[in-house]
């Protein structure tokens, strides 16, 4: 059976009741907990060392509460911690209509599969004839997914299976989604398995073409540590404005999100939550940490 968080504490606590105080020796016990949780939900080993010293600085100190545990007690300074660096507040898409989205990121990592999941959503939330352009040139399976997917969920649909120009893929979307006034376009571009110097030049220069109002990371859920190194290398190449962490339906603890907004500072706005265009929801602070605290 697993040992929630909470019953670690409790038992790293366990000669703290009675304690007056939280002291740097009757916490260092709990405070590996907290780090061995975090680490095993995959959070970057520089993130978690930051993270367990800022705890630390907080609880040093602090009166042990007279009716919860000193364990309940450290849980919740953590989640609240945790919460505030997941970044409550500030998950809002920009407010501009008609807006325009560059879905980025790694092969896989589920970019066409949120391309028609934002769509969908934000369709319901009432912007105007949503809008898809299918910017991979290099895998024809993708463009037709992305046809199939917007066909299901009566999304405006640009491609061009002939082309490899793709900034002038990106007008003939802007384009069209002007013509059908759409409120809402979400260019999909390609993904590598690996960064590398061709692809964010590509997207650079759509970019340029398109001017979108977000940038979004669409980032594997289940990425380790090296989740980090790629949204510092997008990041860096494109000024990101939010992130999309997916398969948070799987066993994935979500460890990434924490490392990534924590060295970028870029906000967590989607997660994906199952292979269904529906399984997509506006990110809730709290109960990612929850998940990552486990
Ligand atoms: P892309 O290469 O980045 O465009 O990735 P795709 O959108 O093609 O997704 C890759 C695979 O991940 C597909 O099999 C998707 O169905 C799956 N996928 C995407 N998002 C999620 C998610 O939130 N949960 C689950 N379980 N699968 C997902």
């Amino acid at each position: 059976m697993f040992e929630t968080l909470s019953d670690k504490l409790s038992s790293a606590l366990r000669n703290v009741r009675g304690v007056g105080k939280l002291s740097e020796d009757n916490m260092a016990d709990a405070l590996k907990e907290v780090r061995t949780a975090l680490l095993s939900a995959d959070v970057h080993f520089k993130v978690a060392r930051q993270f367990v010293d800022k705890v630390r600085e907080q609880v040093v100190g602090q009166e042990v509460l007279k009716g919860v545990t000193p364990g309940q007690q450290i849980i919740k300074i953590i989640s609240d911690e945790l919460e505030q660096l997941l970044g409550s507040g500030e998950t809002q898409l920009n407010p501009k209509k008609p807006l325009k989205v560059l879905m980025v990121g790694l092969h896989g990592s589920g970019k066409t599969t949120s391309t028609a999941k934002l769509g969908r959503l934000l369709k319901k939330k009432g912007y105007a004839s949503p809008h898809v352009v299918a910017c991979d040139i290099y895998r024809p399976a993708a463009i037709d997914q992305l046809e199939i997917l917007a066909q299901a969920n009566e999304l405006g649909f640009t491609c061009d299976r002939t082309s490899k120009d793709v900034p002038a893929i990106g007008r003939a979307g802007l384009a069209a989604a002007k013509a059908a006034g759409s409120e809402l376009i979400i260019f999909d571009t390609a993904g590598r398995l690996q960064i590398d110097e061709d692809l964010i030049k590509e997207v650079q220069r759509l970019k340029d073409v398109v001017v979108p109002d977000e940038i979004i990371l669409v980032a594997d859920g289940a990425l380790g540590q090296e989740a980090v190194n790629v949204a510092k290398a997008f990041h860096e190449a494109l000024g990101l404005t939010g992130l999309i962490l997916t398969k948070l339906d799987g066993d994935a603890r979500g460890g990434a999100a924490l490392s990534i907004k924590s060295i970028t500072g870029v906000p967590i706005k989607f997660v994906g939550v199952g292979e269904k265009t529906e399984d997509f929801e506006t990110f809730h602070p709290d109960r990612l940490a929850s998940r990552i605290l486990g």
